[in-house]
C-alpha cells in the first residue's frame, strides 16, 4: 500500500459520516476484542471498528479505505479457527453482524436470500419452519455468520452426504475493493455466463470482496433421520469399517469418529455414557424415508459388526440420537478442559487413510511429549487434531508448533491437505505453498490483485 494511513481521529470522523457515529467504535474494549477471533496466539489491534448496515454504506467504506491506503477485514461472527480476521495491520475491522435480514424462504425455487449477518442456525430454523433444509451444519452455528460461513466454505457433520457451502451458494451481491457493487449468479440452476465468481468467492476469506447479500440453495427436509454409535478397539477398524459402509452403497448422512483420548476427554466432561475403554468410537447417521433410513441404519450397523465393532447401538428416541451427537458436540470443549490453550487443526487426507493418518498424529504426539485428541468427519477424511497445553510453557508451544508442521506434512504425503474447512488465514499461510506448489501461488496473487489492486482487504492473508 502506498497512501499514508489515516490518523485515528480523522478516520473516525469520516466511518462515522458513512455510518453513524454509534456504528464505529474505536475504544480500547472494541479494539482488543476484534482484534482476535476463535485462533489462540493471534492478536492485531484494528484502528477503527466499523458496523455497516446496508451494501452502499460497505462500498462507500471500502472506498474511503481505498483512497487512504486503510486495510480493511471483514467479519461476521469471529469464530474461525485460523486468524482469518486478525487485523495484523491494523486498519478496519468491518463487522458484517448488523447485516442480518433474512430476506426471503422462496419454496417454488427452493431458495433463501439473507444478508451475511445471519446466523446459520437462523436460516436453518427458519427453513425447517417451510419444511426445508439448508445441509450446512458447521458446529458454531449458533454464532457462526452466513457471510463467514461461505468466506471459509464451512462444512459440518452433514458433509458426507450433503457437501459443503459452496454446494449452496447461488448468488451473491459483492462489494469489491472499488467501491463498485456487483452480483454474481441468482436464483437460477444452471448458469455459465463468464467465470464461475460465485465458486471463487467461496473460501475467499475476505480478500476479495465484502459479500452483502446472498442466494443459497435449499432442498426438502428429510422425513426422517436415524443416528448411532459403534466400539472398536482400534481406529484403524473403525477406518475399515467407514469403508465397507462407502463400498457397500450406502451415504451416510454423518460418519464421525473419535480417538481414545477424545472419548476418555468427552466421558469425563459431558457424561453421556461413552465406553472409556473402546480404541475409537464412530458415529453414524441417515437420513431420507422412514424406509431408508431403517435399511440404511441396519446396512451401516452390519458393516461396523463385519470389521470388529465390539457393540453398536442405533437410537431409538429422539433423546437418545441427542446423548450420541451430544457426544461428538463435546468433543472441542471437553478437550479445552486439559489445558488452558486449545490448538485445534484441520488436516484432511484421503478418506482410506484416516486410520493411518491418525497413527501418524499419535507417533508425532508421542515424539514431542504432547497431548493429542483427534476427532473428526470420518466420512470426509477430515480430522480435527486438537492439541492441549499451557501457553505459558514456551518449550511446549514451540513443541506443538514442530508437530503441526509434521501433521501436515504427512497429510500432504498421503494426497491430503493442510485445511478441509477452517481455511487459511494467517496460520496456515505458512504452510500453503507447499500445498499448492508456488506456480498456483503466484497465480492466486494475481487473482487477488485484479479484484483488489491496493491490497486493502484482509492484506497479509490469502494472495498477498
Ligand atoms: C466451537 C467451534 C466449532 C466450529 N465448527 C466448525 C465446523 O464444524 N465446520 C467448519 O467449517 N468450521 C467450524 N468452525 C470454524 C468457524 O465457525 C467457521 O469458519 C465459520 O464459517 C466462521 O464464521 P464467522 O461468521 O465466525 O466468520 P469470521 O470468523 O468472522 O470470518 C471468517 C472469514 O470470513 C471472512 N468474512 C466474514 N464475513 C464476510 C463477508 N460478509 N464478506 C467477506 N468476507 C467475510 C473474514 O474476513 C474471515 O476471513 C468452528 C468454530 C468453533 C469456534
Amino acid at each position: 500500500m502506498t497512501a499514508m494511513r489515516a490518523t485515528a481521529p480523522d478516520l473516525e470522523h469520516e466511518l462515522a459520516a458513512i455510518v453513524g457515529a454509534g456504528h464505529v467504535r474505536v475504544d480500547a474494549g472494541a479494539r482488543t476484542v476484534y482484534g482476535r477471533d476463535a485462533t489462540p496466539q493471534y492478536q492485531g489491534v484494528p484502528d477503527a471498528v466499523v458496523l455497516p448496515e446496508s451494501a452502499e454504506q460497505v462500498a462507500a467504506v471500502l472506498r474511503l479505505a481505498g483512497e487512504r491506503g486503510v486495510p480493511v477485514v471483514p467479519r461476521g461472527s469471529g469464530t474461525n479457527l485460523s486468524a482469518a480476521t486478525v487485523p495484523q495491520a491494523g486498519g478496519i475491522v468491518l463487522a458484517l453482524t448488523r447485516m442480518d435480514r433474512l430476506m426471503e424462504l422462496d419454496r417454488e425455487n427452493l431458495v433463501a436470500v439473507c444478508q451475511p449477518g445471519v446466523t446459520t442456525a437462523r436460516l436453518v430454523a427458519a427453513a425447517a419452519e417451510h419444511n426445508l433444509l439448508y445441509p450446512p451444519d458447521p458446529g458454531s452455528r449458533t454464532t457462526a455468520t452466513i457471510g463467514g460461513n461461505v468466506s471459509t466454505c464451512a462444512g459440518g457433520l452433514r458433509g458426507l452426504k450433503y457437501g459443503v457451502t459452496r454446494d449452496y451458494v447461488l448468488g451473491a451481491e459483492v462489494v469489491l475493493a472499488s467501491g463498485e457493487i456487483i452480483r454474481c449468479g441468482g436464483r437460477v440452476m444452471k448458469d455459465v455466463a463468464g467465470y464461475d465468481l460465485v465458486r471463487l468467492l467461496c473460501g475467499s476469506e475476505g480478500t476479495l470482496g465484502v459479500i452483502t447479500e446472498l442466494t443459497l440453495r435449499l432442498v426438502p427436509a428429510p422425513e426422517d433421520a436415524g443416528t448411532g454409535l459403534a466400539y472398536f478397539d482400534t481406529l484403524a477398524a473403525a477406518g475399515r469399517a467407514v469403508s465397507r459402509v462407502l463400498a457397500g452403497g450406502v451415504l451416510p448422512a454423518t460418519l464421525e469418529f473419535l480417538d481414545r483420548t477424545t472419548v476418555r476427554t468427552v466421558e469425563d466432561f459431558a457424561h453421556v455414557g461413552l465406553d472409556t475403554d473402546a480404541g475409537a468410537v464412530l458415529i453414524f447417521g441417515q437420513d431420507g424415508t422412514p424406509e431408508t433410513v431403517a435399511r440404511d441404519m441396519e446396512r451401516i450397523a452390519e458393516a461396523c459388526r463385519a470389521e470388529g465393532a465390539n457393540d453398536v447401538t442405533v437410537a431409538s428416541s429422539h433423546d437418545e440420537a441427542e446423548a450420541i451427537l451430544e457426544a461428538r458436540r463435546a468433543a472441542l470443549p471437553s478437550l479445552s478442559r486439559l489445558a488452558p490453550m486449545t490448538i485445534l487443526e484441520d488436516a484432511t487426507v484421503p478418506r482410506a487413510r484416516l486410520a493411518e493418518m491418525v497413527e501418524r498424529i499419535e507417533a508425532i504426539a508421542a515424539r514431542h511429549d504432547l497431548v493429542i485428541g483427534t476427532f473428526g468427519h470420518a466420512g470426509d477424511g477430515n480430522l480435527h487434531p486438537t492439541c492441549v497445553v499451557d501457553p505459558g510453557d514456551g518449550d511446549a508451544i514451540e513443541r506443538v508448533h514442530h508437530a503441526f508442521a509434521e501433521i501436515f506434512e504427512a497429510a500432504l504425503e498421503m494426497g491430503g491437505t493442510i485445511t478441509g474447512e477452517h481455511g487459511i488465514g494467517l496460520a496456515k499461510l505458512p504452510f500453503l505453498e507447499a500445498r499448492l506448489g508456488a506456480a498456483q501461488v503466484a497465480l492466486l496473487r494475481r487473482i487477488k490483485a485484479a479484484f483488489d489492486p491496493a491490497g486493502i482487504l484482509n492484506p497479509g492473508k490469502l494472495g498477498s
